[in-house]
């Protein structure tokens, strides 16, 4: 007999989010791609780094090294968007770039490209 409880509502309704995702995600010609489930995120200064053990309660945080105010979950995010790109870039899938517009520009936003190097290249090489 099936039993449903709260958890399991959850983990179905965070199922279908992540399949959408992955879906629209593909559709565009993008990567999809999710950090290891127990991957720490929260609570990880999104400025420097600095972790700090938070409570249910806490919903926003002063930094202890930089000083910085941070909400819990926008911090988490950017933790975990960092986490992912370095995962993709350590798996060798992309590499982060320096587009021409930005070279001289103070203001630089993150851009990254597929590595030229793809995954199961090297295996073709060897072949
Ligand atoms: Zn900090």
């Amino acid at each position: 007999m099936q039993k449903f409880n709260g958890s399991m509502v959850a983990d179905n309704v965070m199922g279908l989010i992540t399949q959408l995702s992955k879906y629209k995600t593909e559709l565009e010609g993008k990567i999809y791609h999710e950090i290891g489930r127990f991957e720490k995120s929260t609570g990880i200064c999104s400025e420097c780094g600095q972790h700090h053990v938070l409570t249910l309660k806490d919903r926003n945080f002063t930094c202890l090294a930089c000083r910085t105010y941070q909400g819990r979950d926008l911090s988490a995010a950017k933790s975990i968007a960092k986490t992912g790109e370095l995962d993709l870039i350590a798996a060798g899938i992309v590499a982060r770039v320096n587009p021409i517009s930005q070279q001289k520009s103070a203001i630089k936003t993150k851009v990254f490209e597929l590595s030229e190097l793809a995954v199961g290249s090297e295996k073709k090489v060897a072949a």
